[in-house]
Formats: C-alpha cells, structure tokens, sequence
C-alpha cells in the first residue's frame, strides 16, 4: 500500500525520511507530479525506472531547492546565472556539465556527461528537497505512456502500491512539464516546450536553437553520433556465452570465465540492481580496455523482462555500428 501524506509538518518528515532511505515518494511541484528519489543513490533511481515500467532509460531532471546547491553539481555558465536569477524557483530545466565531483548517480543522466537541474517553487515542495538535503530524481509520476498526473489521486490510479508514499499537496497550478534548456553547447538550444516561455528566456540570454537540426535528425541512430546516447569507446558484443582473454566481461549472474577484466552488474541475476550498476559498469569497463588493452566489451545475456528491457535497449545502442572517425560522447 502507497502512503498519502498531508501536506504538513509530519507528512514532510516522513516523505523526506522514506527518500532518504532509498524509498520512492510521488510529490506535487508546480508543473506536474513527480515521482521522486535520492538521485544519488543508484538503486533508488533504477526503482523509478522500474515503477514507471519504463523500456528504456531516459536521463531525468534533478530537483534542488535553490540555485546555489544545484550550481555546486553542475557547471554553471553566466547565462545560466542570468537564467536561474529570473526564472528559479519555477518551470525551467537547465542542462548543465557535471561538475567532476557531482555526486549524482550516473543512472540519473543515463551516463550522460550533463545532468537536468530545476528548482520547483511550491512551498510543499521546497520545504521537502531542504529536509531531505539532497537532490531528488523525478520524471512525471505516471507508468509508462500514460498522461502526466497534477493530482495525488491521478498518481495512485497508476502507482499504488508500486511507491512508497505520494505527498498529497493538491492540484498542480501550472499543470504543463518545465522548460527544458540546453546550454551544454555553444549557443542555447531548447530541447522541451514548457511552463517558461521562449520570449521571456530568449530576453535575457538571446536567440535559441530549437530541437535538433535537419542534420542531426538525419543523423542514423547509432550511439557514436548522438550526444544524447552514451556509447563506450570499445566495440561491445551482446549476448556472449563465452569470453576470450582480450575481451572485458559485463557480467550478470554467475559469471564466465576468461575475461580480461570483469565488472558484476549483478551476482543475483537481479535486474534492479544490474541497471542501477550499468553505467558505472560500461565506463568502469572502458577504462579497464583502454589500460590493458583490450579489443571489445563481451555482456552476458540478460532476459527481457521488466528493467532487463531498458538495460537491453541500451546496451543494443551501445553495441550498434557506429562511424569510427566520430569520437562518442561520454563521461571520461
Ligand atoms: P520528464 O522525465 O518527463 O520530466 O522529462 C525530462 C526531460 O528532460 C526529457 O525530455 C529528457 O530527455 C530531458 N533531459 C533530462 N536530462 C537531460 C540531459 N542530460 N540532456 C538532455 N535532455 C535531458
Ligand atoms: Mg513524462
């Protein structure tokens, strides 16, 4: 059974308890509802993935409550100030470096090397990310394909008994997603339509990109020429059932024998915790091959079923033919 929390003092204690235990609790920000966790801890942020019975990983915005915790895990360019000086707390989501010591799981960026950041406005809201101290992973709090809920109730219609708890703060007053703002690159670039207009951004740090160009869209989707996909520089070979000595292994489960180097996503076979392990274990990896030498990664099977699909349809990207004169997009 989920837990519906009142909006006071008690039920903010105890959403930022059950948080802070790797639990997942639903809350209402301004936009919609968000289905929250410790974004640093990877195994809560592979909950998400699994509650939302999402088929695959999408990176998602993290939630601070003020500028200045946000800005000490992301770097922070002056338009970013500008922006976040106007516009936070509110429904704008900047996309940002990681700084080299961000201490949010990679799973949250879905091994991206930018992470999402927003601060909400609510007082419900605010008063939830300070008691917990630390930022909250959240994409809409709806399964997957299903419409972003603005009330408690619309949560639980899908997500009963699959979260902990959702803190009940009444109806979203704007009720459309945030803002979403690239300004990763040379010019700023709007990736999601939202809650803060184009013209009031636009004023304060001048023209934007919107979406991908007609060349990017044509680009094929393989993961080497998408920034958006993280890719590891070694070739990977999927559904291995034996490994050779200049091969790395991603193991889940028991695992083979032979490998260069190995890195366990799960000795359980536990697709939970294999995906909350899968990027650190694809850099982890990487680096082992660029040190020792080694020609390609080797991944054991892994079924298809619940999170097992989005890990699949990542590590199938992860594998896909790419040019070889483009170099990947990735965390070093
Ligand atoms: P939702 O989870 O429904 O709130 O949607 C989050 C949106 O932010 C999606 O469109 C994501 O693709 C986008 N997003 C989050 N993090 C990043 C990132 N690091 N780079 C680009 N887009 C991002
Ligand atoms: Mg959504």
């Amino acid at each position: 059974m989920t837990e519906r929390l009142a909006p006071d003092a008690a039920g903010i204690a105890r959403a930022a308890a059950l948080l802070g235990a790797g639990e997942l609790v639903a809350f209402g920000t301004e936009t919609v509802y968000g289905l929250g966790g410790d974004a640093c801890n990877p195994r809560a942020v592979a909950a998400i993935f699994a509650a939302k019975g999402r088929p695959r990983f999408n990176p998602l915005i993290c939630h601070y409550p003020d500028a200045e915790t946000a800005f000490a895990h992301v770097a922070a360019p002056e338009a970013a100030r500008r922006l976040a000086a106007a516009f936070w707390p509110g429904p704008l989501t900047l996309v940002l470096p990681r700084r080299e010591d961000c201490p949010v799981a990679l799973l949250t960026g879905a091994g991206l090397a930018t992470l999402a950041v927003r601060v909400p406005a609510p007082p419900i809201t605010q008063a939830l990310l300070r008691a917990v101290a630390r930022p909250i992973a959240a994409p809409s709090a709806n399964r997957s394909g299903r419409v972003s809920p603005t009330t408690a109730a619309h949560v639980l219609h899908d997500l009963d008994g699959r979260i902990a708890a959702v803190l009940d703060s009444g109806p979203c007053p704007v009720g459309v997603e945030s803002t979403v703002l690239d300004l990763s690159g040379d010019a700023p670039l709007l990736l999601r339509p939202g809650g803060t207009t184009r013209e009031a951004i636009e004023a304060l740090v001048g023209p934007m990109r919107a979406g991908p160009t007609a060349g990017e869209r044509a680009a094929p989707r393989s993961p080497g020429m998408l920034g958006s996909h993280y890719a590891p520089a070694r070739p990977v070979r999927l559904r291995a059932d034996s490994v050779a000595t200049d091969e790395a292994l991603l193991a889940f489960g028991p695992p083979l024998t032979g490998a260069g180097a190995t890195f366990q996503l799960s000795a359980g076979a536990d697709p939970v915790e294999a995906a909350a392990n899968l990027f650190a274990g694809l850099h982890a990896l990487d680096g082992e091959c660029a040190r020792r030498g080694l020609a390609r990664i080797a991944v054991m099977p892994i079924p298809e079923t619940g999170l097992g699909l989005a890990i699949n349809d990542r590590l199938r990207r992860a594998a896909a033919p790419r040019p070889s004169a483009r170099k990947p997009t990735f965390l070093a």
